[in-house]
């Protein structure tokens, strides 16, 4: 089990770190979780061949999660992938991706390898292989839009995704709406968090597994200085503060 984290920055584009990524890795199968803003030359720094990539699993829909993925696509083209692709996301939002990626000029028939896009849904136990596979729930990170968007059908759906990873299990949160979405998942090894909506403190009293390893990541620029500080002065060394290109390893 390995996870790296290949961006962990915020919504905020930054200079210091990528946009929110890991990639999370079973001895048979890489999972790369979101696909922002940049993504290709984060994979790049982190010194991620684009062509081990097997499955890309998006959050949600904010451009810090997903509009790099068309780019990340011809980079692969370019790199002569020949192994399959699979693009999870939610049920809801498979016909947006599809259109996104044609318009795009995403074409099947000029790709050496084939692009399938997978819908899932929550409660469904999802097996990419057989030493990794996922479950998601819905968080109320974009409840915020209901109004703003009562005259049109536009799904508002952001997940949150538990892991079992050769035998290991990591809860990330993804982007959240506060503190109760910390509670979607209580069962885990890891917690890696987002650090942009929740506080420092919302986030230690929302740990629901206190022997976890907790990962804190989507970390603006502004608030660094104060987290590390905050980590310190707890003398809580079960909480990292994640780096880009930062790998947690497991044999
Ligand atoms: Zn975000
Ligand atoms: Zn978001």
């Amino acid at each position: 089990m390995k996870i790296t984290f290949v961006g962990t920055g915020s919504g905020s584009t930054s200079l210091k770190r990528y946009h929110s990524s890991l990639l999370i890795s079973s001895s048979s199968y890489e999972m790369l979780v979101d696909a922002g803003d940049g993504i290709s030359r984060a994979l790049l720094s982190s010194n991620i061949p684009y062509n081990i990539i097997d499955g890309i699993l998006i959050t949600h829909f904010h451009p810090d999660h997903f509009t790099g993925l068309p780019g990340l696509l011809v980079q692969m083209k370019m790199a002569k992938k020949e192994t399959p692709l699979d693009i999870y996301v939610h049920a809801s939002k498979a016909g947006f991706l599809e259109d996104f990626l044609f318009n795009s000029y995403i074409l099947q028939d000029r790709y050496d390898f084939n692009i399938r896009i997978k819908s899932i849904d929550t409660f469904f136990d999802i097996k990419p292989a057989n030493d990794l596979s996922f479950v998601v729930q819905e968080n109320s990170h974009i409840d915020k839009y209901r109004e703003s968007v009562l005259s049109r059908n536009l799904s508002l759906v952001s997940l949150s995704v538990l892991f079992s990873v050769d035998g290991r299990k990591i809860f990330y949160t993804g982007d959240i709406g506060g503190k109760a979405d910390l509670e979607l998942f209580n069962r885990y090894d890891y917690l890696i968090t987002e650090s942009t909506h929740v506080t420092y403190e919302e986030i230690v009293t929302g740990i629901l597994n206190k022997e976890a390893k907790v990962y804190l990541t989507h970390i603006n620029d502004s608030d660094e200085e104060e987290l590390q500080n905050k980590i310190k002065s707890a003398h809580n060394p079960s909480i990292v503060l994640a780096t880009d290109g930062l790998v947690i390893e497991e044999k």
